[in-house]
């Protein structure tokens, strides 16, 4: 008897707790499974990816069109303006510069062409001669502006620290920044790297390109020249006067915007943190066609999936606020080089230190329909919320299988990282980057029509209910120590060392 009744309350008692704990985890993926259903996820991607909208590309209908879906979408979902927002868009100057229609620069006898020879990164019409000298800027007393004033200066690219291409061309900002405060007329870099030859750069350079509106007066001179030919540039490294002929076309503005959307958290102490829920929606429009004569890049995995996503996280977060407020964005531009999150991190809506998190959503295609593929999943403290979201639809999530590719620093993630804010992107299940994804990646075939609906739906849940664990979480998720991010991380929320 005793022995039984001893067996009896011990069971009692763990039958109680692990009830209690299933009853909270099962409301959790119900208020998901319940709102989350197949016609509504096949419906978003039906709109997103038609053809209609002829792949999203920045500066077209399509792309538009797409952003008032989005917009009513939350509207009718209950969901709200971001705080200092007076709407759900986020306008975005973005202009579109065709590549020079000409150029030359002699020196002493010695002509450079476009593109041949060198590539115009910033500029305007000019047919002069002007003096130049060389300078390096790691010597502090030849950037003065009794040197430099009204001078071209000619410098080597980077400043010796990286051999990343985009490292040096952060660098040549920086130094721009700094020759325009003492009254120099323009900056020549010499090129030369390893990594990248000039015959790439000179193809990236000779076509369209999009890019943020900076200042709007900035017509500073500034080229990078093939310096392959030691010879060629010799007497560049020294001081002359040089012929500058260049024809640059006008800036064209283009119209386009981030879509944001808000709903506030319900408790009282964690609604002042918010998590960014992100997707970019453009993709790249219409271009080359494929053997069955389609030239419609539909991107429904890239990223109508993530669209979809977020529309449904929204809608959910509508229903059952979660305890710390949510913030959607749909951004512009991921395909032109990351540029309506650039812009959003730089403008955004509530300060930074209280984006707690960014969950991106982003997806390239999938060959595993058994796993949710994480591009960061073990690089911060929400790995264990993720993964039991994952588990608890049938899921399995991984971390980024194919690192080589760097899709971390490919996906608007990136941009909220290098604030410090802890960003991963949650992706379809791959397990390398291979054929099977290269199929559909950036392909007039990624339509919704050859997606596996089945696998979707439990994807959608997983990230909807991964988000709802985080944002209800006791503590917002952080870097793992060690991470790359980690010492920003620290500064941007003045974090304790550990
Ligand atoms: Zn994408």
């Amino acid at each position: 008897m005793t022995n039984n009744s001893i067996l009896i309350s011990t069971f009692y008692i763990v039958f109680t707790i692990l009830s209690s704990n299933i009853g909270t985890a099962q409301s959790e993926a119900d208020k998901v499974s319940s709102s989350i259903t197949m016609d509504r996820v096949k419906g978003h991607l039906t709109f997103i990816a038609s053809d209609e909208l002829m792949g999203r590309n920045v500066g077209t209908p399509g792309i538009e069109t797409a952003a008032m879906y989005i917009k009513s979408q939350l509207m009718s979902y209950g969901v709200n303006a971001a705080p200092s927002m007076d709407g759900f868009f986020q306008n975005i100057p973005l202009v579109t510069l065709d590549p020079p229609s000409g150029g030359r620069i002699l020196i002493n006898g010695n002509e450079f062409t476009l593109p041949n020879d060198f590539v115009i990164i910033g500029g305007s019409n000019i047919e002069a001669e002007r003096s130049f000298s060389f300078a390096d800027f790691n010597e502090e007393d030849q950037i003065t502006s009794e040197k430099l004033k009204d001078k071209i200066v000619v410098s080597i690219c980077g400043d010796g620290t990286t051999q990343s291409v985009q490292g040096w061309f952060y660098q040549s900002k920086e130094k721009i920044a700094k020759l325009k405060s003492i009254g120099a007329a323009g900056l020549i870099e010499l090129y030369q790297s390893n990594k990248v030859p000039f015959k790439f750069l000179k193809q990236q350079f000779n076509r369209t390109q999009t890019t943020l509106k900076e200042d709007e007066s900035d017509d500073f001179l500034h080229i990078w020249m093939d310096a392959g030919d030691e010879n060629k540039v010799a007497e560049l490294k020294e001081e002359g006067t040089v012929g500058l002929s260049i024809e640059v076309p006008e800036y064209k503005s283009i119209a386009s915007k981030n879509v944001v959307g808000y709903v506030e958290g319900t408790d009282p102490d964690l609604r002042d943190e918010y998590i960014v829920y992100s997707a970019h929606y453009d993709h790249v429009g219409v271009g080359k066609p494929d053997s069955n004569q389609d030239s419609i890049y539909n991107g429904a995995r890239d990223n109508g999936v993530g669209v979809t996503a977020i529309l449904e996280l929204a809608r959910n977060v509508a229903m059952y606020p979660t305890k710390r407020s949510a913030i959607f964005v749909f951004f512009t531009a991921e395909e032109k080089g990351l540029l309506g999150s650039n812009y959003f991190v730089e403008n955004a809506p509530v300060a930074l230190e209280d984006i707690v998190y960014n969950f991106n959503i982003d997806n390239g295609g999938y060959n595993d329909t058994t796993i949710v593929s994480v591009v960061g999943l073990e690089r911060t403290t929400a790995e264990d919320h993720i993964q039991s979201a994952c588990n608890a639809f049938g899921l399995e999530g991984i971390e980024d299988p194919a690192k080589e590719e760097g899709l971390f620093d490919r996906s608007d993630n990136v941009n909220f990282a290098k604030k410090g804010i802890p960003a991963p992107t949650f992706s379809l299940g791959f397990r390398a980057f291979d054929a099977e994804i290269f199929k559909y990646y950036h392909q007039p075939s990624d339509e919704e029509s050859s997606l596996n609906f089945g696998y979707l739906l439990k994807y959608f849940k997983s990230y909807a209910l991964s988000a709802r664990l985080i944002a209800d979480a006791p503590s917002a998720p952080f870097w793992i120590s060690g991470d790359k991010y980690y010492e920003d991380g620290v500064k941007l929320y003045k974090r304790e060392q550990e």
